[in-house]
């Protein structure tokens, strides 16, 4: 069968590999129709992703449908279409002891450490399964990868509906944040440096937006708390000096959660912390949370329809990533499809 491999950065081949065949704990076979190219993608391939190694089959938002079971599987069958869980962890470390799988000391993600879903087949779990919504077709459906990611901030911020929280970056990320935070609290702020995307924040929920290019951060957050400062401020730019700023918005008492990945050094002071008796919480991919983000579907609290902007065959693969290089303006998400398998 055939799968996209990343050699060594900068080097991406279509290669010919065994097709999986399923095992006692591997007991579903599963045949790809959908995979998400995810920022984190595009870092492996040109190596800028710290956790990555090399040569690796990538692709972690991994859609399909299930081909063969083995003898123990009784949630899943032949035929069912299902998103694949992109964390596997030991079970018996410290964070696996108490339910915190997605920092196993020895955690192994698909298409990061382990081979992912750029492939024709894939032999996972039973647990690793999670059946999709009829409502959603399978190139949607790799949304749901990134919601869980969305879902785990909100929750390690242990967001409320009175918080106020401010979310910084409206990206692919922030912007999914801002999907999941405005189920669970009303005041959100969402800071930027581009007005479409802010534009677009507005429409979608935000009470309130800045231009960080045009105006102050901490002054207009500020204004927008009353002069508090938010309580809740999730990093989604991941830049330079987005927790500094962070740590200098957030009021009293607040949660500050960071998600980004880089390794370069960055200044921040005790002071803000400890003055503020900040809780500075990392959230890192998702814990359990690919069941929440189907139960919103389902529930109609969450539509994943329409945020695909481009397909590819998987084939195709070079051309999809010269074309994120490009930053053409009308990408949103970009899905490598398998119907050239057909
Ligand atoms: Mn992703
Ligand atoms: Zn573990």
């Amino acid at each position: 069968m055939k799968a996209v491999q990343i050699i060594q950065p900068n080097e991406l081949k279509i290669i010919d590999v065994e097709k999986p065949v399923i095992d006692e704990k591997n007991n579903v076979l599963v045949k790809m129709t959908a995979a998400g190219i995810c920022g984190s993608d595009v870092g492996i391939y040109h190596g800028t992703n710290a956790a990555a190694t090399y040569p690796r089959i990538i692709g972690h938002e991994m859609v399909g449908r299930v081909a063969e079971v083995g003898p123990g599987v009784t949630q899943v069958k032949a035929g069912d279409r299902v998103i694949v869980n992109q964390v596997t962890s030991c079970g018996h470390c410290y964070p696996c002891r108490i339910g915190r799988g997605n920092v196993c000391d020895s955690l192994a993600v698909r298409g990061v450490h382990i081979d992912g879903g750029y492939r024709e087949f894939l032999a996972v779990p039973e647990s690793d399964c999670y059946l999709l919504p009829d409502s959603l077709s399978d190139k949607d459906a790799v949304m749901i990868e990134p919601t869980t990611i969305a879902i785990q901030s909100c929750t390690r911020a242990e967001l409320k509906k009175d918080d106020m929280l401010l979310i910084y970056g409206s990206g692919a990320l922030g912007s999914t944040i801002l999907k999941i935070a405005r189920l669970m609290c009303d005041h959100i702020i969402v800071a930027d440096i581009v007005d479409d995307k802010l534009e677009a924040a507005k429409a979608n929920g935000a009470k309130y937006t800045i231009n960080v290019m045009k105006e102050d951060l901490v002054e207009k957050v500020k204004e927008y708390t009353e002069g508090h400062g938010s309580t809740v401020s999730i990093d989604s730019a991941c830049t330079k000096d987005s927790l500094i700023q962070l740590l200098k918005a957030t009021g009293n008492a607040g949660r500050v959660m960071t998600m980004g990945f880089s390794v370069a050094g960055t200044e921040v002071n005790q002071f803000l912390i400890t003055s503020k008796e900040l809780d500075v919480r990392g959230s890192r991919l998702q814990n359990k949370m690919f069941g929440k983000a189907i139960q919103l579907i389902h529930e109609g609290k969450l539509d994943l329809n329409g945020a695909v902007s481009h397909t590819f065959p998987l084939l195709k693969a070079q051309e999809a990533f010269d074309f994120v290089d490009s930053h053409d303006p009308s990408i949103r998400k970009i899905v490598l499809t398998f119907d050239c398998f057909e």
